[in-house]
């Protein structure tokens, strides 16, 4: 039986050290904080998105850094195993458009105590409100780790502390100093799954209003690098919501660089939105141009593409020559917006970056530089889409690393 000690109870943490439990270890679990999973709480907007039940490579499509690292850990623990422990626990999951799980009464607590739950369960010794503030290698095996309220001796560590991202959750980057002590290589942690602030101003009229069924294509050094059809809202500095934080996946080295176009009806092509528009100018001829877009427009987002299109707002629809239309229609198809930079990591829902995943194994998450060492969840330098896959990642590398202990 060997002493293990798992550093974050986050929802990597509370899965590594339950099943090195399991697994017939006697397992320590520290967190600093005041209960476990604080960021877990958050999640979803507060109903979690606990999986996405895509496989295969559809799962690994949505993982944006190193997927391929994660194959062992999805085969060893996926979507499924995480629903049975959770269901286990009496709390009903429902899965909803795209794969998304979440808890059927729509409520993170409810996983937070099924997941607090089934680590007592296991025989997990927790410890909360320990702060870890340094780890010595003992001779001649084992750690030392050393907290605010004393020093724990272990065989083995698991490191589970999460990224940079929400700080106020409690991951701070403490893993990062753990581990780059034992000559762990850190990739520069960033910001990913963050809104973005444009160049442009107008986004600032339109604050809160939500896009539904929109496609958006995200633009980097003339290359596309996003393209994808959902949901995205206006703010008071940019541009948010599920598609905005997917493109800023691919967009974190070079804002800057990035031009966005939102194709507002992605199901018509220019053609059939040309004849459209057409036939609603002929229904409202007399009218101003601004009440003719009634029917295919939010009220608030008219005067926007009246003033972006150049069009006189005092002409009536059947005024607009065709020239004119075809330049409306062509920004109704490609709505441009100019990055200027993204939020801070502090509203980043995930970290990129982190411990770099050629120095850990993929098949045990157990450091390559250091015997004894293993590493879980967010930590680690691989980071998903929306979706349910971020917290998938962290389950599955957690349970892997909870499983390779001895
Ligand atoms: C607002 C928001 C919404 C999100 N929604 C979703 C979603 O719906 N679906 C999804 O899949 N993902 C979502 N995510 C991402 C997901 O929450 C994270 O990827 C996941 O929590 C990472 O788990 P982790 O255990 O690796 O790290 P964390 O959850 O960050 O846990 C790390 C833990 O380690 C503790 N710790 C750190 N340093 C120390 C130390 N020195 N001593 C003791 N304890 C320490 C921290 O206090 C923390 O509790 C969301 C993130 C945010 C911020």
């Amino acid at each position: 039986m060997a002493r293990v000690t798992v550093i974050g109870g986050g929802p990597a943490g509370m899965l590594a050290a339950s099943s090195a439990a399991l697994a017939g270890n006697k397992v320590q679990l520290i967190e600093k904080n005041e209960k476990l999973g604080k960021k877990l709480y958050l999640t979803g907007k507060g109903r979690c998105n606990i999986t996405n039940v895509s496989e295969g490579e559809q799962f690994f499509g949505n993982v944006a850094r190193n997927p391929k690292f994660l194959y062992s850990a999805l085969y060893e623990f996926g979507s499924n195993d995480i629903i049975r422990i959770i269901e286990s626990q009496g709390v009903k999951v429902k899965t909803e458009r795209g794969g998304r799980v979440f808890p059927s009464s729509d409520k993170s607590s409810d996983v937070l105590r099924a997941l607090t739950q089934y680590v007592r369960s296991c025989g997990v010794e927790i410890r909360l409100n320990t702060n870890v503030q340094s780890i010595e290698k003992s001779c001649p095996e084992g750690f030392t780790v050393y907290t605010d309220t004393g020093k724990i001796s272990s065989d083995a560590l698991i490191l589970a502390t999460g990224g940079v991202s929400y700080p106020k959750t409690g991951s701070t980057g403490d893993g990062y100093r753990f581990a780059a002590q034992f000559g762990h290589t850190i990739k520069q942690p960033k910001p990913s799954l963050v809104p973005l602030v444009t160049e442009e101003q107008w986004p600032k009229l339109l604050q809160g209003l939500t896009l539904k069924n929109v496609k958006l294509k995200a633009v980097s050094n003339n290359k596309r690098v996003y393209e994808e059809q959902g949901e995205m809202m206006f703010t008071h500095f940019g541009v948010t919501g599920p598609l905005i934080l997917s493109a800023s996946s691919y967009i974190a080295d070079s804002p800057e660089n990035t031009i966005l176009q939102i194709d507002l009806k992605p199901a018509l092509d220019t053609k059939i939105l040309d004849a459209r528009v057409l036939r609603d100018f002929s229904k409202h001829g007399r009218k101003q141009i601004s009440n003719a877009l009634v029917d295919l427009l939010p009220s608030r987002l008219i005067p926007v593409i009246i003033k972006l299109s150049g069009l006189n707002p005092d002409k009536t629809a059947d005024q607009i020559s065709r020239q004119e239309r075809f330049e409306l229609v062509k920004l109704l198809k490609a709505l441009p917006l100019t990055v200027k930079s993204v939020r801070s990591i502090d509203e980043a829902i995930v970290t990129r970056g982190g411990v770099c995943v050629n120095e850990i194994s993929s098949s045990t998450m157990e450091s390559k530089l250091q015997k004894g060492l293993f590493f879980a969840g967010e930590i680690i330098d691989v980071d998903g889409l929306t979706g349910g896959y971020n917290l998938q990642i962290a389950f599955s590398t957690g349970v892997l690393a909870g499983r390779s202990v001895r």
